[in-house]
């Protein structure tokens, strides 16, 4: 099969690779029909983070399941599937406990900007929708392998509750889908905060009734001046550098929480980068 191979800054290609093949009684291989590119894709691809040796790249895809193991039960040959961004088994104490991040048997894709991926827990991991979708409903379905949920998580980490004043640090598609999240859980004020107008658009359209397009000193004043000068119940951090985490904490209420999915980058300056596994908020 094909496959994206990353090989350093700014080089990635596409590859012959070996199509994997079923292993387990638990597994599944899917046909990839539609993948996209994450925020934390482009860290490798703009060489902020280092790329040690050439490997496929990718981890948001939905598809059709090509083959599954003899044990598996609830996906089947021909289901149309969303993964998450992770494997993920549902039984460990992790996953039992909501955090399947962190699934003590699971992991990451072994990239999923190819023609196939290989799901070593497709009970776990592999959600089928009621029936095939249209090509119309691929990219929507698509937004919850990764940026809805993520964004999603965000929300409900950070306490979002009907009434709630929230603040959104980060524009990009987890920022947007985290306005969209807030807007479903009930919030009252939604702040976005973005410098790009079609952007800002999106995110009137998705809930947000202000916009704050500052940074820094000035961004969380501006926040300030819309909540009554004290800060926001609810901030959403959307970006993972450390100025938008100072962004985050500062923009929030005394006793606000801060919803935290942002992949950090901000390496040791960033205190918050442990907790990316554990998912701590
Ligand atoms: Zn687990």
């Amino acid at each position: 099969m094909r496959a994206t191979k990353i090989y350093g800054p700014g080089d990635i290609r596409v590859e012959e690779v070996a199509d994997p093949a079923q292993q387990t009684g638990i597994d599944a291989v899917v046909r990839v029909v539609a993948a996209c590119v994450c925020g934390s894709d482009l860290w490798p691809y703009r060489g902020i983070t280092p790329t040690e040796e050439p490997r496929k790249i990718g981890h948001e895809f939905v598809g059709i399941v090509e083959s599954v193991g003899s044990e598996v039960q609830k996906v089947a040959v021909g289901d149309f599937v969303i993964a998450p961004f992770y494997d993920c088994d549902m039984s460990c104490v992790n996953c039992l406990n909501g955090v399947s991040t962190s699934c003590l048997n699971g992991g990451w894709w072994d990239g999923a900007q190819a023609e196939k991926v290989y799901v070593p827990h497709a009970d776990g991991s592999l959600v089928k929708t009621p029936s095939a979708p249209s090509a119309e409903q691929i990219p929507s379905l698509l937004a919850l392998s990764d940026v809805m949920g993520t964004g999603h998580h965000a929300a409900v980490s950070a306490g979002v509750k009907p009434g709630s004043t929230v603040v959104v640090v980060g524009d990009g598609a987890v920022g947007l889908c985290a306005v969209l999240a807030a807007k479903r859980l009930g919030a009252a004020r939604i702040i976005a905060m973005s410098r790009h107008e079609s952007r800002q658009a999106l995110a009137r359209e998705f809930g947000a009734t202000d916009i704050v397009a500052e940074r820094g000193d000035e961004g969380v004043a501006a926040v300030k001046e819309l909540l009554d000068g004290i800060g926001a119940d609810c901030v959403l951090e959307a970006v993972g550098t450390e100025e938008s985490m100072d962004q985050a904490i500062r923009s929030a209420r005394p006793g606000g929480m801060v919803g935290y999915v942002g992949v950090p980058n901000g390496g040791l300056s960033c205190p918050f980068a442990h907790s990316l596994r554990p998912m701590l908020v």
